[in-house]
Parts: C-alpha cells; structure tokens; sequence
C-alpha cells in the first residue's frame, strides 16, 4: 500500500536538510518526510573540508562556478546570498568565523556542529526522517508524484529531489536518481569526476610521491592557456593533486589536448633563477650535482628536476655544469610539461561536473520548467564549484529557495 505525504524530500544531505526546514517552516500544516538512501543524514557533510566543513565562502560569484546553470547562479545568490546562509545557520545556533580566502567555517572547527543544528531543527519541527531508505523510482501520473523504494511506495504532490551526484562513492553517492530525471523528461549533460587528483604521463613521478611545492600550475588545451592557479601541488604516484590541481580538474572534460604545466618558483623571473642557479654552484661546486638545489628544494624534486632536464649522472660535480644545461634546468622550474589524461573515477572527486541542464530549471524556486511541482537542488543540476566552501554555498542555497517556494 502507498503511504500519502504532502511533500518529499529526496536525500537528507547539505541541500536536502535545509530544504526540508525550509520546506515544514513554511508549510506548517503539511507533513514533510526527507527520504535518505544511507543509515544516516548528512554522512558526506561530516567528512567536508577535512571534516571540518568548510560551509561557504564570502568570495562567492559565478566566477567559481561551472556548467550550464553557471549563468543563473546569481539569480539564485540574489535570493540567498553567503550572509544569508551564515545568517540562516546562525539563527540554528550556529557560530561561524571567517579564514584565509574567505572559507567559512563552524567555530567549532566540527563539521559535526553543522549537521547537529540542522538536524535538532528538523526534529523541533517534527520534519519526518526515514533513513536505509533508497528510491529506485520516480513517476508522475495525475500530478502526483509515485516514489517507488526498497520499503515501498510513496505519493506525494510536490517532490524535491537533493539526492546529490556520483562523487565519493565511499560516502553514499549515486546518480541513480538522475537517471530518474532523465525518464521524467530532463536532459542531462555527462557526468565526469571534479575537484579531483589530475592524472600525468611522467616516468618521474613514483620519485617524487609526497612532495608538495607551493606553485602555479597551468592547464593547457595543445598552445592555448584555458586556467591557471597558485597553490601547494602535491606529487602523487600517477598523479597530481592540491586545491590549485582540484580547481583546474574541473574543467579538464572540456580540453581536447590537456596539459598541466608546473611553474616551480612563480615569483621568481628566469634570470633571477638563472643568477640563483650560478650563485649555488659557487657555493656548492665539489658536490655532486644532486645538491645543486640545497637551500630551494627538497632533494627529491631537485633530482627529478636534473633527470628531466637530462643534466645527468647524479656523479657529476656541479662545477661541471654548462650553460646550456643551466638553461635547460631553468626551463624545467618555471615550465614542467605534464601531459594530463581525462578520468572517469568518482572515487576521489569531491563533486561531479555534468547533471540536469541549467536552462530547465527556474533559479527563482529551483522548480523544474518541464514538470509542475518538481524542484531539483545541489549537485543533481549541472554545476559545480571551486575548493573553497562553493559547492556547499550552492547545495545550502539552492535548498533554502526550493523549500521557501514548494
Ligand atoms: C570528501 C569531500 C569533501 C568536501 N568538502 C567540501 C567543503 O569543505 N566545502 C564545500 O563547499 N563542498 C565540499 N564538498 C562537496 C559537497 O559536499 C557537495 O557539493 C554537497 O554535499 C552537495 O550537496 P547535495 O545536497 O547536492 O548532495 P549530498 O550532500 O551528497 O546529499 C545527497 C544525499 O542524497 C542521498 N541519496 C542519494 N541517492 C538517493 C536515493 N536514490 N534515495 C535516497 N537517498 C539518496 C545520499 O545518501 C545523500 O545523503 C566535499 C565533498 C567531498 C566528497
């Protein structure tokens, strides 16, 4: 038999919670039920920003945004802007404070924190929560909504779906319900990993798993810059990681012939790292040329630095090295070369890039423009934000204007 509600909310994560507050503060009357696939709520919430939460940031604009809704993300901040979320968090308790490049956090420094206030609001508000229940279905026949799940069916009149993407499957993601969208008539543009490790051609880079340099890395389509950012890089085994990578990797679907290149001292110009090289194997001339960075890198990297600019063997004394060697060095510091391959592994993404298209769906409800009483939220629609508190920005916005319009 079918159980009758007013309103589902599909997904009891960073959108779905404040929807569902949203959603019973302004439908009183009406029974509100949050649906959740895991044995809990908000389990990727917890694990955000180094499970610390990193909230939102007060650098928020479409700048740090990509995807087709991209263009009408504005609209949807016009109507609830970072103040406004701090300010919608802080009237559920909670105390945030502002660090470098305008991440917010809880003052608590506990992602914990932001679950719990959500939480203890929906239950002062007798939202109904079912949890280890996963919806496998969607259909809407008579204006109303039949969600089909492992413990049976639902009917509701207004449906809003915040059941996320495919990223970290670990923590519970499926895209499952976007494929839902799609038989109710949505268009989705392809899903592909973001905010994520880049994978690199190099034979280098097992030598150099663990080092991290601060750094500007470019990302390249062929000739043609397409992004560049400054940051910590962190060599892994097969490929390169950091916030800087993370926000470049976004976009990477989108480059036919990518390529990452590595400026390892960004605030130095080559002749002063021509000077500096000179002035070190004066210092250092009857070592062996795996020295020749003491005092500028680890000696990992200054080693597969050397390899890469074929200034070898290690043997060598760094008074035998030539000009054109030194040239050849200086080139490796401010343009390492890295060729990027394109992924398809959610498993380390933070969010998905690619979901329901931006222009079918209203940024002044999030209601769908091809279906009556349909809202769709957070990383379902197709777009996706920087590091730095964006993406829960938009997931907290977009459910606080879904559940203020269902
Ligand atoms: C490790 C990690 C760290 C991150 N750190 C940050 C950060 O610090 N700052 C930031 O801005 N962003 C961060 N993000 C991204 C951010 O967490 C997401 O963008 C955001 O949670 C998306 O919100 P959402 O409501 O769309 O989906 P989610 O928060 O993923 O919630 C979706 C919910 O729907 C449930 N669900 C899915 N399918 C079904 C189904 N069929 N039936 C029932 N329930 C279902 C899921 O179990 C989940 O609880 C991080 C992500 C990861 C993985």
């Amino acid at each position: 038999m079918s159980v009758k509600k007013d309103i589902i909310i599909i997904g009891g994560g960073a959108s779905g919670l404040f929807a569902a507050i949203k959603a019973k503060e302004n439908n009183p009357q009406k029974e509100v039920a949050v649906i959740e696939a895991q044995n809990r709520v908000g389990r990727k919430l917890l694990s955000t920003g180094n499970g610390r939460c990193n909230l939102t940031n007060t650098a928020c604009s479409k700048t740090h945004y990509h995807g087709s809704f991209r263009k009408y993300v504005d609209t949807v901040f016009e109507l609830c802007s970072v103040d406004r979320v701090i300010n919608e968090f802080m009237k559920l308790g909670l105390m945030t404070k502002v660090e470098d490049e305008g991440r917010v956090y809880p003052v608590s420094n506990h992602a914990g924190s932001v679950l719990d206030v959500l939480r203890f609001r929906l239950e002062a508000l007798g939202v109904e929560i079912t949890c280890d229940t996963k919806v496998n279905d969607i259909k809407n026949k008579n204006n109303n909504f039949y969600v089909s799940t492992n413990n049976g069916e639902l009917i509701c009149e207004k449906l809003i779906v915040c059941s996320g993407s495919c990223a970290a499957p670990k923590l519970g993601a499926d895209s499952g319900i976007i494929k839902n969208l799609k038989e109710l008539g949505h268009n989705i543009t392809p899903l592909s990993p973001a905010l994520c490790p880049v994978r690199v051609k190099s034979d280098l880079l097992p030598s150099l798993k663990g080092v991290r340099v601060e750094s500007k890395v470019s990302l390249f389509d062929g000739e043609s810059l397409i992004k560049e950012e400054y940051g910590e890089v962190q060599f892994a085994d097969n490929s390169l990681s950091g916030i800087c990578v993370f926000n470049l990797s976004s976009i990477l679907k989108k480059v036919r012939k990518p390529f990452v290149i590595i400026d390892l001292l960004p605030y130095f110009d080559k002749r002063y790292l021509k000077s500096i090289i000179l002035k070190n194997k004066d210092i250092f001339n009857n070592l062996n040329i795996e020295n020749l960075f003491t005092g500028i890198f680890v000696k990992k990297l200054g080693m597969a630095i050397l390899k890469q600019a074929q200034v070898l063997p290690f043997s060598r004394r760094i008074n035998s090295i030539t000009v054109e060697e030194i040239e050849r060095i200086v080139d490796v510091v401010k343009n390492w070369k890295f060729e990027a391959l394109k992924s398809n592994d959610f498993s380390r993404a933070q969010v998905v890039s690619g979901g329901v298209v931006g222009n079918e769906i209203n940024p002044y409800s999030m209601e769908s423009a091809i279906m009556k009483n349909l809202y769709i939220c957070g990383e379902a629609i197709d777009i996706d934000g920087d590091c730095g508190g964006f993406n829960l920005q938009f997931a907290f916005a977009s459910g606080i204007i879904a559940g203020e319009n269902v």
